[in-house]
C-alpha cells in the first residue's frame, strides 16, 4: 500500500505486515532480507517505510504489568500513549514525557527517544526505560541500562534500526490529578524568549510559541507557556470528587486537502501577528487550571491536520543548537525564513538539556521546530537551514526529517559511528533499514 509519514512527503509503495503478537515478530525478521518496524506513523518523515517489508506493530499491544511501588508498567511495543493515559491517569499515574501528540506507540517514543516539554528537567523518554526486549535476527535480547547497555544505548534513538523492539518496562510518575496550572508570557524578541525560557527551568513544563516570520526589532517574539500537574487542592471544589477525568478522543475533522495557495506567507504572517497580539493581551497573570489533553497535545483535536498542508505534503524542520551557539544560529534560521517569506504558524521554541541514545537528538541548548509546505524552492531554503545548524554545531531530527543528506546528517551526530559498530555487532546492519536509513546512509 501506498505509505507515508505525518507529513505525508514522501509516499512510498510499501508490503505492509501485521504483527498481532511480539513473537510474529522473530518470523517476520526470519523471512525478511529487510525490513522496518512501523508504529502509529507519526514520525513525519520516511524513518518508519520499507518497501519490501515495514512491520505494523499496532497489533501488538498488551499491558504486561504495573507494579504501584515503583510505577513500573512494562506493555508491548504497539500499546499507544493515548491508552496509557486513558488507563493510567484515573489511577494516578502519568508518562514521565510526553510528546506533542498522543498518537505514539511506545515503541515509537523509545525509537525516537521522544522529548516533551519537561526535557530540560527530566530528559527524554529513553531517560525513563528500565528495559526493554529486543528482536534480532540473532533471537530476542533482553536490554537495559546495564545489561547489553550498548545495545540499549543504540536501540533508545535507534529509530528501528538495530530490531524491533517488543515490550519495554518505563517508570510512570505519580499525579494528584488530571490538570495542570498553567501560565503565559509574551516575550517582544528573541533574546527576551531564550532568557524567559532558561528563566523558568524550576517549571516542570516550558515550551514557546514562535513568530518565524516577525522580523527585527520583533525577530523571534514568543509566547511562553509554562506549568505543573496542579494538586488536589487546587481543583475547584466542583471537580475535587472527579479529580482525574481522561481525554475523551473526540476532534474535528479536516475532511480535505486545503488548497496549496491558501497558506502562504501573507496568511501566515497575518495569523501570527494576529495570535501573539492575543496571547500577549492574556498573559501575565496568575496560573490558571487546564486539562492535561489541551495543555499537551492542543493539535489532536483537530484530527488529518496534516491536510492543511495540501496534497503535496509538507516537511517538518526541527534543529536543536548548542547552548553557546543558540542566540546567533536562531537569530540567522529566523532571519533566512522571514527573508524566504515560508514557514508555518505552527512553530516551536525549546530548552532541550542533554540526550540519552548514541542517535537520540536532544544536545543542551534551543530547539526550533517548524512546519514548511512542500513546494517549488523548500528544498532549497531548508538546505540553507541545513548549512547554518552545521555552523552553529547543531544537527536535525530524525523523526522529523525527510530531506537532509548523509554529511550533514553524519556531522550532527558523533556517536554515529558507535552506533554503527553497536548495530553491526546486534547482526541488524542491512536488515533493519528505512527509506530514512538508506537516505542518510546510516
Ligand atoms: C503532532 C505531532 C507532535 C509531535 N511532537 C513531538 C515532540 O514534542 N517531541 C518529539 O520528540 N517528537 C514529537 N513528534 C514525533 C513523534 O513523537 C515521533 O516521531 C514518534 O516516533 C512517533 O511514534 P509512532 O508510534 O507514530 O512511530 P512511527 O512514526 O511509526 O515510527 C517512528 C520510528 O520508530 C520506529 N519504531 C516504531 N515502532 C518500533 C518498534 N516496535 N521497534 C523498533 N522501532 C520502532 C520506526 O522504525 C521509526 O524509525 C510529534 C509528532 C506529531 C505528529
Amino acid at each position: 500500500m501506498m505509505l507515508s509519514g505525518w507529513g505525508r512527503y514522501p509516499v512510498l509503495d510499501c508490503r505492509l505486515h501485521a504483527c498481532p503478537v511480539p513473537d510474529a515478530a522473530e518470523d517476520a525478521i526470519a523471512g525478511a532480507t529487510s525490513l522496518i518496524a512501523r508504529g502509529n506513523g507519526r514520525a513525519y518523515g520516511d524513518a518508519a517505510l520499507n518497501p519490501t517489508h515495514t512491520l505494523s506493530m499496532l497489533g501488538s499491544d498488551r499491558f504486561a504489568g504495573f507494579d504501584p511501588e515503583t510505577g513500573v508498567l512494562t506493555c508491548e511495543a504497539g500499546v499507544m500513549l493515548s491508552e496509557i493515559l486513558r488507563v493510567f491517569v484515573p489511577r494516578g499515574w502519568f508518562p514521565p514525557v510526553v510528546p506533542g501528540t498522543k498518537l505514539v506507540t511506545v515503541g515509537g517514543m523509545i525509537a525516537a527517544d521522544v522529548h516533551g516539554k519537561n526535557h530540560h528537567r527530566d530528559g527524554s523518554f529513553g531517560a525513563h526505560v528500565t528495559q526493554l526486549e529486543l528482536a534480532t535476527p540473532d533471537g530476542v535480547v533482553t536490554c537495559s541500562p546495564d545489561t547489553n547497555a550498548e545495545l540499549f544505548a543504540a536501540t533508545i534513538g535507534g529509530m528501528g534500526l538495530t530490531g524491533v523492539i517488543l515490550r519495554a518496562s518505563f517508570r510512570l510518575v505519580p499525579v494528584e490529578t488530571a490538570y495542570m496550572m498553567s501560565e503565559t508570557r509574551a516575550a517582544g524578541d528573541l533574546a527576551t524568549a531564550m532568557a524567559l525560557l532558561a528563566e523558568s527551568d524550576a517549571w516542570p513544563y516550558t515550551v514557546a510559541w514562535i513568530d518565524c516570520l516577525a522580523s527585527a526589532p520583533a525577530r523571534g517574539r514568543s509566547l511562553i507557556h509554562r506549568g505543573r500537574h496542579a494538586t488536589h487542592a487546587e481543583l475547584p471544589r466542583g471537580r475535587r470528587e472527579a479529580p482525574r477525568p481522561v481525554h475523551d478522543g473526540k476532534g474535528v475533522r479536516v475532511p480535505f486537502d486545503m488548497p496549496g495557495a491558501a497558506l502562504n506567507g501573507l496568511t501566515v504572517r497575518s495569523f501570527n501577528a494576529a495570535y501573539y497580539a492575543r496571547g500577549r493581551a492574556a498573559s501575565g497573570g496568575g496560573p490558571e487550571l487546564v486539562h492535561y489533553d489541551p495543555f499537551f497535545f492542543p493539535l489532536d483535536g483537530i484530527l488529518a491536520w496534516n491536510r492543511l498542508y495540501g496534497r503535496w505534503g509538507f516537511v517538518q524542520y526541527q534543529c536543536v543548537l548548542p547552548d553557546t551557539a543558540s542566540a546567533a544560529g536562531l537569530a540567522a534560521l529566523l532571519d533566512r525564513i522571514a527573508a524566504a517569506g515560508q514557514g508555518s504558524f505552527l512553530a516551536v521554541l525549546k530548552r532541550l538539556g542533554p540526550g540519552s541514545g548514541f542517535l537520540s537528538f536532544p544536545i543542551a541548548g534551543y530547539t526550533l521546530a517548524l512546519d514548511f509546505p512542500v513546494r517549488a524552492g523548500t528544498f532549497a531554503l531548508l538546505d540553507d537551514l541545513d548549512t547554518i545548524v552545521a555552523q552553529h554545531g547543531g544537527r536535525v531530527y530524525l523523526a522529523k526529517d525527510a530531506r537532509t543528506v548523509p554529511r550533514r546528517f553524519a556531522a550532527g551526530y558523533p556517536e554515529l559511528d558507535r552506533f554503527r559498530r553497536v548495530r553491526a555487532q546486534a547482526g541488524a546492519a542491512g536488515r533493519f533499514e528505512s527509506l530514512l536509513s538508506r537516505r542518510l546512509e546510516v
